[in-house]
């Protein structure tokens, strides 16, 4: 483990920046802490808002992160108030939280973490507390306490498992008291607790400990022979990412389930060596059935992956598709029988309230998905998996892993504080969980649906032939919305492959789709007589056939979930009302129209509803209004080009001006299960146009 600490980097800090420094540091290495758990303290001199001198503990604030953690996260606590728990016999989690709060000094300051009375109970002035990898190896094995005692003598108190809460706290304090010569405290199936009189040493101590625990596991490693044979080699890469494509859909689709009241979930690939390593290993079913290392790492995976069985040989023909597709439904409905009895035998009331599907899916020689409410929770699951095979690997090599039992992690899974604690997150949105494609995103309309989608919660698949273009709105999207929310794949749509290439990057990031916005288009000015072949031939290209393409592999992937979906073709006002000069346009129009229709029909069953959106004349950065195309619109009109958009707006009832954030709004309205009784409509958002209304 690399010392990170640089004295140049630390000069003239006081010493709450010093904290949030030394945070960060530890924040910064994954084998330590991973994103959002460890904590860290320091106790000071303070004067309260009367001016008298008080004790503070500075302990990291719930839901901060050690990587980002600022001066201003470290909400502050009356030590006096808290040490008067420190010989309370009983205290149930509710009244310690409340305790917690009115121990604040200021009320307003963010809630302190739920791990606050460990660092309380210490008299040390720096405390860290991390989850490390090499340390966990150490304690989720057999013998926990031998192993802790041969890596570090006397210079670690050991402390059996128990429950974060009072007690716990209570018992690192006495172990840590009864062992004068301890530098730290290994907390078994949990992680490491170290101290200093100052900042630097702390963090000191934190590398140095968590250096000897790597050294001794190192030393007794056996390598990746410690899983067991190799019995399920990897497919080669090619392979693995054509199947996982094809199967993630189905698995999504059984996951999230057809009942419209259980959320959506994301699915996220990951066939990185060390996932596909151990997935393959004779040993790795068993082992991913012994637990989490940590009660951290069971709030992002759960108790138990589910492990696939897949057929032997090849995968990526039709028949070992089928029977992979059959082995994930049969092993899922296991699954889903073992997590209900494990609510039930564990747990008494209220325990239904948390999510019981699974959250990491093993499938030897494909690789692994991580499902979750949204894509940056999936890609935190996978990263704690990774961090758990390295646990089960260093533990396994020391002795034999040894982990949570399933009571205990019911208990933390059920925890009342934990259930608060995700509680805390933002309530989901009306498209949490779901992912729409949108062509002709990177700009005018197709960006301003893009962009309204994505602010209700939506995962967006973001195309066009404009690279910069999808990749700037991928980027915009991200940066309102946390990462991973958005991809920009340049494609065009009138060829079949690169459409194939839209949805096996949808399936691979997300799982699959649950919204197609079809309104890539173009729009040719010229009367028919005069017209070129190839002019006629490239607005069927674009405006029919690529749409034909999106929703033939949209409807496959959909049916392939089994939930449902939602099509929305960007029409024109011009299929109802076609204009002279606009034949190639219009007539092509009128045949995605047809296409719409008939997709309606030919998908209700399967609860995939299709609609269109006629809007008409919207200018705002708009690839399709070109200055020619002004032009000659203006021309047909008989008015200038800087008239036209005036002479659109007096033009419809309402007289108003139509923008693209008004037709996203139809959009989102057709997305959302608000339409849900809705298909093979024409919603208009053209101000109101009466030659245009659809009949
Ligand atoms: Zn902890």
């Amino acid at each position: 483990m690399r010392n990170l600490w640089k004295d140049d980097a630390t000069a003239g800090l006081d010493d709450l920046a010093l904290l949030a420094h030394r945070s960060r540091l530890i924040g910064a290495e994954p084998a330590l802490v991973l994103r959002g758990g460890g904590n860290t303290s320091l106790k000071r001199d303070e004067t309260d808002f009367r001016g008298r001198g008080v004790r503070v503990l500075r302990i990291k604030g719930s839901g901060s992160d050690l990587a980002s953690i600022g001066a201003g996260d470290f909400p502050g606590l009356r030590l006096d108030d808290l040490e008067a728990l420190r010989a309370r016999r009983t205290m149930d989690d509710q009244e310690m939280v409340d305790w917690l709060l009115r121990c604040l000094v200021d009320p307003q300051s963010p809630r302190p973490s739920i791990e606050t009375l460990l660092h309380a109970f210490l008299p040390h002035t720096h405390v860290d507390h991390t989850h490390a990898d090499a340390v966990l190896a150490l304690t989720d094995t057999v013998d926990p306490r031998r192993h802790v005692e041969a890596a570090f003598g006397a210079d670690a108190a050991f402390v059996p498992y128990r429950r974060p809460g009072l007690r716990l706290a209570q018992e690192v304090a006495l172990a840590v008291g009864d062992a004068p010569q301890a530098r730290a405290a290994v907390l078994e199936k949990h992680g490491l607790i170290t101290w200093g009189a100052d900042a630097r040493s702390c963090y000191d101590a934190t590398i140095a400990m968590v250096s000897r625990a790597e050294t001794f596991v190192a030393g007794q490693s056996r390598g990746a022979a410690v899983f067991g044979a190799l019995v399920r080699p990897p497919r080669p890469p090619a392979e693995r990412r054509a199947v996982a494509a094809r199967i993630a859909p189905r698995l999504r689709g059984l996951i999230a389930g057809r009942d419209a009241a259980v959320a959506r979930v994301v699915l996220r690939f990951d066939d990185a060596d060390d996932i596909l390593d151990f997935a393959g290993r004779e040993a790795a079913p068993q082992m991913a059935l012994a637990g989490p290392a940590t009660p951290d790492h069971l709030m992002y995976t759960r108790a138990r992956p589910l492990v696939v069985t897949p057929p032997e040989g090849p995968l990526d023909a039709a028949a070992a598709l089928e029977r992979l597709g059959a082995s994930l439904e049969k092993d899922l409905a296991k699954y889903t029988a073992w997590s209900e009895v494990y609510v039930r035998k564990h747990g008494g009331a209220g325990g239904a309230a948390v999510d019981a599907r699974p959250r990491v899916v093993l499938v030897p020689g494909l690789g692994m998905f991580t499902a979750w409410k949204d894509a940056h929770h999936a890609r935190m699951t996978a990263d704690v998996y990774h961090h758990a095979i390295a646990v089960m690997q260093g533990a396994q090599a020391i002795g034999e892993y040894r982990s949570l039992d399933l009571k205990d992690c019911h208990d933390i899974e059920y925890w009342p504080l934990e259930l608060y604690r995700m509680s805390m997150a933002p309530p989901p949105r009306e498209l949490s969980g779901r992912v729409a494609l949108v062509t002709g995103a990177a700009r005018g309309i197709g960006r301003g649906i893009a962009l309204r989608l994505a602010s209700e919660g939506c995962h967006i698949v973001a195309t066009d032939l404009d690279r910069d273009g999808v990749d700037s709105l991928a980027a915009q999207i991200e940066a309102l919305h946390g990462p991973g929310r958005a991809i920009g794949m340049a494609a065009d749509i009138t060829d079949e492959a690169a459409v194939g290439g839209l949805f096996d990057a949808a399936a691979l990031a997300y799982g699959g789709v649950d919204v197609i916005v079809s309104n890539a288009g173009i729009a040719h000015v010229s009367p028919i007589e005069t017209m070129e072949l190839a002019d006629w031939k490239r607005s069927f290209d674009v405006n029919a056939t690529g749409h034909f393409l999106v929703a033939r592999a949209a409807i496959r992937q959909m049916k392939a979930q089994g939930i449902g979906g939602s099509l929305i073709f960007i029409a024109s006002k011009n299929v109802l009302a076609p204009g002279k000069d606009f034949g190639a346009y219009s007539a092509s129009k009128a045949a995605q129209t047809q296409l719409a229709r008939i997709l309606a029909i030919e998908n209700g069953a399967a609860g995939v509803r299709v609609n269109l959106i006629n809007p008409d004349a919207i200018f705002q950065d708009s690839g399709l209004w070109s200055q020619a195309l002004r032009e000659e619109r203006a021309r047909a009109h008989g008015i200038r080009a800087d008239e036209l958009e005036e002479f659109y707006r007096r033009r419809n009832l309402l007289g108003i001006r139509v923008t693209a954030e008004d037709v996203a709004e139809a959009a989102l309205w057709l997305a959302s299960d608000r339409s849900s009784r809705t298909t093979g409509c024409i919603l208009t958002v053209d101000g109101g146009v009466r030659e245009a209304f659809p009949r």
